[in-house]
């Protein structure tokens, strides 16, 4: 289904505009009239990331007017290995503002509005009534339903894409013509199925496969040319290297877009919609959590504990708590590895950021361990605060 191009052409292009984008305009479909409807519109990246890297240098060389670049974060040296929009020079600084100068870099024509925040239900809709167009570069769910319901409600397109070891998924989503993302997703996945890029990895080149489809497809929808990804999800597979095309029609029921909308405004909260931990490990953990620092003075005191780390092998190998024992979540869930828990000790489980410990410690609390512990922050929070010379991920 083709769409009328979403944004009117501007008045002309300067010489500069001409020299500069001559390879576009000998394109008959995009021509004259394209290169100005790209110097009229306006974009919003939603985060700086690994997506947001190639997307915004990319919609900046196509000579895209405005981009606006929300990001909380700071650059870090682990993102380095695929946020190629960031330099060593650029880490410990802002996000967004480190995009700003590279994009000042490729194309000093760009306008570009740097929103040093996080994106947020109070200022969702006004920082989205800006643009033309979004694109969504988010990495958590939380985040992602929040974009989808502005973008709904405000009668927004975007442009989405995510992103997991070596698969990536992308989208168009915009109400007027097609599904939105709740008639794919309905429902969050349950807290802890589906890890984050920072528990489970990304091969670094996924983000430039996945975010070229998104700008190409922002240049599309920009232009009105082709057929875009409205109704379609797109689906890579990296290690086989295969695209697919499936087909996603809007749903009569879905709770936003639907025949009888339930969702008639954004949420109250998001993260509690996608929740942090499941409500077993929720009660699991409820009194049974310690801090780093406890651990360490359970350490330093010679306290008889068990401690074990329930992160994968990949993860252990890049760093560790001294005197932890491996034995990953999926085999204490299974309950394959609860022989491995001795009786009498005091047993304190750990992961990186602590989700994944809260859900082995209500398996391990239902099978009879009921005074074990978890270490709230996991070791994220031992390197912060304990050992600062271990290396992080
Ligand atoms: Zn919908």
């Amino acid at each position: 289904m083709a769409l009328p191009p979403l944004v009117e052409p501007a008045a002309e292009l300067s010489v500069d505009e001409i020299r500069r984008y001559s390879r576009h305009l000998i394109i008959p479909d995009v021509g004259m009239d394209g290169q100005k409807r790209l110097k009229n519109a306006k974009v919003l990246a939603v985060g700086a990331g690994g997506l947001g890297s190639p997307t915004l240098l990319y919609l900046a060389a196509a000579g895209v007017g405005t981009l606006g670049i929300i990001d909380f974060d700071t650059v870090d040296e682990s993102n380095l290995q695929r946020q190629i929009i960031h330099g060593v020079s650029d880490v410990g600084t802002p996000k967004a503002e480190s995009a700003a100068r590279s994009i000042a870099e490729v194309n000093p024509l760009v306008n570009v509005v740097v929103h040093n925040t996080a994106l947020d239900r109070d200022n969702v809709k006004e920082i989205f009534s800006q643009y033309d167009l979004i694109v969504d570069g988010t990495d958590n769910f939380a985040t992602r339903y929040m974009v989808n319901d502005a973008a709904v409600l405000l009668g927004k397109p975007y442009v989405w894409g995510s992103i997991y070891r070596f698969d990536g998924q992308a989208s168009v989503f915009w109400e007027e013509h097609g599904p939105c993302y709740r008639c794919l997703y309905p429902e969050p996945p349950p807290p802890g199925m589906v890890p984050s890029c920072a528990e489970g990895g990304v091969l670094g080149v996924l983000c430039a496969s996945i975010g070229s489809i998104q700008v190409n497809e922002a240049i599309k929808l920009i232009t009105g040319i082709g057929e875009p990804l409205v109704g379609r999800l797109m689906v890579y597979d990296a290690l086989e290297m295969e695209y697919r095309k499936i087909k996603v029609r809007k749903d009569p029921n879905c709770a936003l877009c639907g025949d009888n909308p339930t969702v008639t405004d954004l949420l109250e909260d998001y993260e509690d919609f996608c929740g942090a931990v499941s409500e077993e490990a929720q009660e699991a953990i409820t009194g049974s959590t310690i801090s780093v620092r406890e651990l360490k003075d359970w350490q330093d005191s010679g306290k008889d504990i068990f401690l074990v780390d329930v992160r994968e092998p990949a993860e252990w190998e890049i760093n560790r708590i001294p005197g932890a024992t491996l034995i990953p979540k999926g085999e204490i869930l299974s309950g394959e590895a609860l022989a491995k828990f001795p009786q009498d000790k005091q047993i304190v489980l750990h992961c990186k950021s602590g989700v994944r410990s809260a859900e082995a410690l209500a398996a391990l609390k239902t099978a009879g361990f009921k005074d074990a512990v978890h270490v709230q922050g996991g070791i994220v929070s031992w390197v912060n605060l304990i050992d600062p010379s271990l290396p992080s991920y």
